[in-house]
């Protein structure tokens, strides 16, 4: 029986290349497999073991006045989720690279909102606006309904894309990423940048989607594993597919990269149009080339 556990934490690491050589030989003693990043805002995982050595791991880690509350999200693995254990101490957990203007997610955030006071507001008749803080491409495939994307290729966008939020300054925002942890950041951020009511949507769309499937948010759910989409089926629904082919817009919820070296864009391309090739240039490196 294999476990795999999702983590993260903002939380002051002082010597993140130290706590890293430590980290390798308590997971190595414990044969977990998988990705570790620490930096000094903290830390963010994922780790595969036989449910075992994933209960170890998490008495471990709990028993670390730093890592005690720390949530564990568990999921069945199959024994082969990683080809090997990877831990790297980064300047950053998550990348914002705002250098002089970097702030402590640990002090500066949003408040947390749960699932269920999320689902009730959703219902409510409050004026709020959902921030989706995830890549432009997850959220071609899948989002809350009525979410506002500021438009980001990367996470490392968000300060050039504040002006598309800016005008919500004095308003009730939500931010929404796939687990939470981009939120923290971005919540953080937003709140540095004077925005006034910054909520962040705890445990992100994941747990929102368990705790209510199919409600509230259209389409399916990017995830950076090799399952791409996921969806929350419940026996009598069906998800509906919302992404679209970038070429030909048939929906689809196939991903490929752009084969133009200098793009490799991820994007969403149907199978007709893929024809017999693995992968083609997006629609913005064809035209390029028809020019
Ligand atoms: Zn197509
Ligand atoms: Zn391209």
């Amino acid at each position: 029986m294999y476990k795999i556990l999702l983590f993260y934490k903002y939380v002051t690491i002082d010597d993140p290349e130290a706590f890293r050589d430590k980290h390798k030989e308590l997971c190595s003693s414990l044969n977990l497999k998988g990705r570790i990043i620490v930096a000094k805002e903290g830390i963010n995982g994922t780790v595969e073991g036989t449910e075992n050595d994933t209960t170890q791991y998490m008495h471990i880690m709990s028993a670390d006045p730093r890592f005690a509350n720390m949530h564990f999200k568990i999921s069945e693995g199959t024994g082969n989720a990683f080809p090997k254990l990877s831990i790297k101490a980064r300047d950053e957990i998550v990348a914002l690279k705002l250098g002089d203007e970097d702030f402590d997610p640990n002090t500066t955030t949003g408040k947390y909102i749960s699932a269920e006071e999320f689902h009730k507001l959703i219902n409510s008749n409050e004026e709020f606006y959902i921030i989706d803080m995830r890549n432009d491409y997850e959220h071609d495939v899948g989002h809350f309904e009525g979410s506002i994307l500021p438009k980001m290729r990367t996470f490392r966008e968000l300060p050039q894309c504040l002006p598309e939020i800016e005008h919500l300054k004095n308003k009730k925002v939500v931010t929404v990423c796939t687990g939470g942890i981009r939120c923290e950041k971005a919540s953080g951020y937003l709140v540095l940048k004077g925005f006034k009511d910054v909520s962040q949507l705890y445990g992100g769309i994941v747990t929102y989607m368990e705790t209510y499937p199919n409600q509230d948010f259209l389409g399916q759910l990017y995830v950076f594993d090799g399952r791409v989409v996921m969806g929350f089926n419940t026996d009598s629904q069906e998800h509906t597919t919302i992404g679209r082919c970038e070429h030909c817009r048939v929906h689809t919820n196939n991903y490929i990269n752009c084969t133009n070296d200098e793009c490799h864009k991820h994007y969403i391309c149907c199978e007709q149009c893929l024809g017999e090739n693995e992968s083609i240039p997006c629609a913005s490196c064809v035209s390029v080339h028809v020019n």
